[in-house]
């Protein structure tokens, strides 16, 4: 597959046409796809709108995954939050709630955007929506965040992966926690030399992850990776944006994540086969799970 451009190339186009990452993107996108910009707004917008719904949803609590293991966690933070009693800050736990409740929604097999995969996809909507409602965004802001993110994305996919059974959960909420922060300083009025930054700040605190869902399932420990990664990007942002540099380049930081998700065993890559995976209580929900399945 032929390699998509580098950050250092992104910043620098950036850079020469005075645009931020979500709005080079954009035309990037317009034009590779051969379409208008309104037109890829308005998809990108339908995405929100699927986020959103499933914050909304993820919320309630009444989502119950497969196994049965995952759900109700979300409502649980954010009651704690609105009694005033979250001893990490109303911003966080408001971020990582909502990544619970995407998250959960997930896991229940509701809609989401996957974001970049579905397994990482409360990480997004967590900082972002959280993000956009401290700074008083409009949606039009909003949306350019997410192209940004998305623009982070694809740079990750084609240098190194998205995906946990080739990488990683490195590569699934490593990589969300790094499209989050660099969309997160977008949202926050900083520059995409800043929003690299906090991308491979993010990054650089999940490289490493395994990939070790309990029964094979995208249950356990992926919906609390999402909130973990969320705040992990929020830290970022406000890292990046209070000039706090990465000393290793995106660019850099992608490629070591794809060397650590070479040198990953198999048993750490989506099969199940190792970590968490493995624990007697895993082993014992995995049982229990496919036991009823067969019945
Ligand atoms: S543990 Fe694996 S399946 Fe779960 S979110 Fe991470 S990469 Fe995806």
């Amino acid at each position: 597959m032929a390699k998509g451009p580098t950050v250092k190339e992104l910043l620098a186009q950036a850079g020469e046409l005075g645009l931020s990452l979500g709005r080079l993107v954009l035309r990037l996108q317009a034009e590779e796809l051969e379409t208008t910009e309104q037109a890829l707004r308005l998809k990108m917008l339908e995405n929100l709108q699927v986020m959103r719904q499933a914050v909304v949803e993820g919320m309630t609590g009444t989502r119950r995954s497969m196994s049965g293991l995952v759900g109700g966690d979300a409502k649980l933070l954010e009651e704690r939050r609105l009694a005033g009693k979250s001893l990490s800050g109303d911003v966080l736990a408001r971020t990582a709630a909502r990544a619970l409740a995407v998250a959960e929604v997930n896991a229940g097999m509701g809609k989401i955007v996957a974001a970049p995969t579905a397994g990482s996809c409360g990480v997004l909507p967590g900082v972002l929506l959280t993000l956009a409602e401290e700074t008083g965004a409009r949606d039009e802001l909003l949306l350019e965040a997410l192209f940004a993110a998305a623009g982070i994305g694809m740079v990750i996919a084609s240098q190194a992966s998205i995906s946990g059974a080739q990488g990683g959960c490195q590569a699934e909420c490593g990589s969300a926690a790094c499209m989050a922060a660099a969309a997160g300083v977008e949202l926050a009025g900083g520059d995409p030399v800043q929003a690299a930054h906090a991308g491979a700040m993010a990054l650089k605190t999940m490289l490493g992850l395994v990939c070790d869902p309990v029964a094979g399932l995208v249950e356990v420990p992926c919906v609390k990776r999402n909130a973990a990664a969320a705040a992990n990007a929020l830290l970022a942002v406000d890292m990046a944006m209070a000039g706090i540099k990465s000393n290793i380049p995106l660019d850099e930081v992608i490629w070591a994540m794809d060397q650590i998700g070479s040198a990953m065993p198999c048993s750490l890559k989506e099969t199940a086969q190792g970590g968490l995976a493995l624990t007697p209580t895993a082993l014992q929900v995995r049982e229990g799970f496919l036991g009823n399945r067969e019945r």
